[in-house]
Order: structure tokens, then C-alpha cells, then sequence
């Protein structure tokens, strides 16, 4: 049996990469800023799996309303 590539894009159960994704959900952890991820879900057109890729953000920098980058004074 073919081993399953676990990435995003992929299907996790069949490897497939025939997904239909659903709407993003920005969820926000309890309080910690690290916490924050986002989900996107998904289903699989190939093998009917439903799953959701979840990615983990954190925080890169501060810009300006106009884009440029702000360092600290
Ligand atoms: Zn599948």
C-alpha cells in the first residue's frame, strides 16, 4: 500500500489533491496570540473524506497604514 504524502493540498486519507474547500474560520485561542491558527476545510472528491488543513500564525511585524515597515524607535 502506497505510503500517504500528510501535506497541504493533499488528502490525507487517499493522497489525492482533488479537494473542495470550504469557507477559511480564523479561530482565536484563548487569550495567547500563538494560539491563533486557521482552518480550512475541506472535502475530498476522490474518497468523500472531510477534513480541515489547519495552518498556525504568528506574529511577523508592524507596517503602516501605507505599507511601510515600522521599526522601534
Ligand atoms: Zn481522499
Amino acid at each position: 500500500m502506497a505510503k500517504v504524502r500528510i501535506e497541504e493540498g493533499h488528502c490525507p486519507k487517499c493522497g489525492s489533491q482533488d479537494l473542495e474547500y470550504g469557507d477559511s474560520n480564523l479561530e482565536y485561542g484563548d487569550s495567547e496570540p500563538k494560539d491563533q491558527s486557521i482552518h480550512y476545510p475541506y472535502t475530498c472528491c476522490n474518497c468523500d473524506f472531510d477534513g480541515e488543513e489547519v495552518y498556525s500564525m504568528e506574529f511577523a511585524k508592524h507596517v503602516s497604514s501605507d505599507g511601510l515597515e515600522v521599526f522601534p524607535a
